[in-house]
């Protein structure tokens, strides 16, 4: 493939003033059917009178430059490049609260299409998606080795730096705290509450049959492998047990 700048215009689409990676017309059309073969797409989408009521209802669009009309408008006139435009930024501004739900007049749910958007953004490793679910990376840790995302250890200014001063103020006796919640699960800082061994193996299950592992190793092939380390980890672990619990 010659990588001239003519060349590169005839075999790329895209709008030149937009900030959007090149990106060729049967990638956008894949990206488009992806969207659409979804079975949520015909419950979400079923015209659009361009009213604007969601816009005028939906607090993202408050503050930032984000307008569900216009993902609605993008997906309804099949505009594939207007669509991959979109999934750059705009997408993860939405709030996922489903006010546009509720009040558009021909039951669209434009923020059920953001989530199919999304998705989609996540199936093609985007980088979008890629540098909207980095800092998740240690609540994903966090969630497959302990059963639980967020444990009271991680609530420090190390933890969470990106909480701002604020985080600096929270300054308990953990410990203590926690010994005197009644319930004896609670009683660890390391984790939220302490999960059982199989019920964190069965998970494990459902993540790969559900494609999130998939989508995992998409978006960041390092965590993904540590991911499987651990997995293996705690089902060689529960193999254990149960060989432990059969001898007894
Ligand atoms: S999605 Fe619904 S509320 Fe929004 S512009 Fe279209 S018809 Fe109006
Ligand atoms: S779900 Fe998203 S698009 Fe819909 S109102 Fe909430 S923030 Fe706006």
């Amino acid at each position: 493939m010659s990588h001239s700048s003519a060349s590169r215009i005839q075999e790329y689409i895209g709008d030149p003033v937009s900030d959007s990676p090149p990106v060729t017309r049967e990638n956008l059309e894949e990206i488009f059917q992806d969207i659409q073969g979804d079975l949520r797409f015909d419950h979400e989408l079923n015209g659009c009178l361009n009213c604007g009521i969601c816009t005028a209802t939906c607090p993202a669009a408050h503050y930032y430059d984000f307008s569900p009309r216009e993902i609605v408008q993008l997906l309804w006139t099949e505009n594939l490049e207007g669509i991959y435009d979109a999934m750059q930024e705009k997408i993860w501004s939405c709030a996922q609260c489903y006010t546009c739900a509720a009040r558009c007049p021909f039951g669209n749910s434009p923020g059920g299409l953001v989530m199919l958007m999304r998705e989609t953004a996540i199936k093609h490793g985007m980088e979008s998606a890629k540098s909207v679910l980095r800092p998740f990376s240690r609540v994903m840790l966090k969630l497959i080795s302990t059963g639980n995302q967020l444990s009271p250890d991680m609530i420090n200014p190390e933890g969470f730096a990106d909480w701002g001063p604020n985080i600096s103020k929270v300054d308990a006796p953990l410990e203590i705290l926690r010994k005197a919640i009644p319930m004896p699960t609670l009683h660890t800082t390391k984790t939220a509450w302490e999960v059982n061994l199989k019920t964190s193996v069965e998970l494990y299950t459902i993540w790969e049959e559900t494609g999130v592992l998939d989508s995992l190793e998409t978006i960041d092939e390092n965590l993904f492998d540590v991911i499987l380390d651990i997995m293996d980890e705690k089902r060689d672990d529960y193999e254990d047990w149960k060989d432990e619990q059969d001898d007894d």
